[in-house]
């Protein structure tokens, strides 16, 4: 028997990520595949570079796409930037902190970690105790938006205080680009990685990333060659680089790049600080649901992400039954908690296109009619009522 083609279910995707993909982009996917140095090519990389410079709110010449997920993006930022014998204190409040701990150690680093509670913000005043007791730091790491409890930290006053104890940054914005304001230059972020398929509504595999003069000056004096043939930036440079000469690296992912640059094309167009209030006004809305019903979140109000919603899973209910039943009976998709949240939370993504008021709608009234029907202890019939009131705020 011949294996037919697959054809995935339609799934309206409110996990933590992939999210949904705008239809434009999918079409952008389709088109047809040129050369990685053809002149038509390298005129959509440059508008790409410029696009991302937007997104980031930066002027690093050195700002592009990974060719690989966030976490090639996040490992490209570790390499570049730690040499061996190097002291970098690691802010973690989540799963992702943990990744970055790991990458140090890999880089040939030293991690001190500065840990939070899970489902809390980063506190800058242990961060600022570590910086005391270690005064030979060269890299704070932190995660802005962390997708594994929906807690986002204060990025701007974090950065502040690492560079007045002369420290470089990296900063984790997969989550948070596109969803919540971010600017790295104001911010003065050294190295950030982002990634295509949360708030940018792009498909998963690409890691957009970019680099201050500092970091760069930092990468030019490097005593010892980047572990990572692939990451190391000085090559990276010969092919993303400024300039009509460029040189084969390697093969981009020609279609994957015309995706994230229809998807830069649709923030432009709807406007960075749009972007941001419509995560924003849409999570108000979906909390308004979830509350009335009686779902409550974990993260206290001032630190919560828009795009990344963490409600704790009512007393006898069956997590994994729950998802099943959305799944298959609702085609929507919800996500699952991580580490050590993992059986206590769900996590409910409003990211990028994902992001609209139809999706709400389904995610509360499919979420009540499971629970209700599971005999979960909520209250029933109040949580649309009180979506669509916030909604028509
Ligand atoms: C999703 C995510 C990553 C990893 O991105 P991948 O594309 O899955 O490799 C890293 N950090 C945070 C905060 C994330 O949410």
């Amino acid at each position: 028997m011949l294996t037919r083609s697959f054809n995935p279910p339609v799934r309206t995707l409110m996990g933590p990520g992939p999210s949904d993909v705008h239809p434009r982009i999918l079409e952008a996917l389709s088109r047809p595949t040129i050369g990685h140095l053809d002149p038509a090519f390298i005129t959509m990389m440059d508008e790409l570079k410029e696009l991302l410079q937007y997104a980031f709110q930066t002027r690093n010449i050195m700002t592009m796409p990974v060719s690989a997920p966030g976490s090639a993006g996040m490992e490209s930022c570790f390499v570049n930037l730690v040499e061996p014998g190097d002291k970098v204190i690691v802010c973690q409040n989540g799963v992702f902190g943990g990744r970055m701990k790991e990458n140090v150690e890999r880089s040939g680093g030293f991690a001190v970690m500065v840990e939070d509670t899970w489902g809390e913000a980063i506190n800058i005043d242990k961060l600022e105790d570590a910086l005391k007791d270690n005064p030979d730091t060269k890299i704070v790491a932190m995660v802005h938006a962390e997708t594994s409890t929906g807690a986002q930290s204060d990025v701007s006053s974090l950065v502040k205080l690492a560079r007045a104890h002369g420290c470089l940054t990296i900063v984790d914005a997969v989550t948070s680009l596109g969803g919540t304001p971010l600017k790295v230059d104001e911010w003065e972020i050294d190295a950030i990685y982002s990634g295509s398929q949360k708030c940018l509504s792009c498909t998963p595999g690409l890691s957009p990333v970019s680099f201050s003069e500092r970091a760069l000056e930092k990468v030019r004096n490097r005593q010892t060659k980047v572990q990572s043939w692939f990451m190391d930036l000085n090559l990276v440079m010969g092919y993303w680089g400024t300039g009509a000469k460029r040189a084969y690296h390697h093969t981009a992912p020609i279609n994957a790049l015309y995706a994230l640059h229809e998807a830069l094309v649709i923030l432009q167009e709807e406007g960075l600080e749009n972007a941001w209030a419509r995560h924003q006004k849409n999570h108000l809305a979906l909390r308004a649901g979830l509350e009335a019903m009686g779902l409550t979140f974990i993260v206290k109000e001032d630190d919560r992400l828009p795009q990344l919603n963490a409600v704790t899973i009512p007393a006898g209910v069956d997590d994994v039954a729950v998802r099943n039943r959305l799944l298959n009976e609702y085609n929507l998709e919800i996500g699952a908690g991580l580490g050590a949240l993992a059986g206590k939370v769900w996590r409910i993504g409003l990211m990028g296109h994902a992001s609209r008021a139809e999706n709400i709608l389904l995610c509360i009234g499919a979420l009540e009619s499971v629970l209700g029907d599971l005999g979960a202890d909520i209250n029933r019939g109040v949580a649309l009522p009180a979506m669509q009131r916030a909604l028509a705020e």
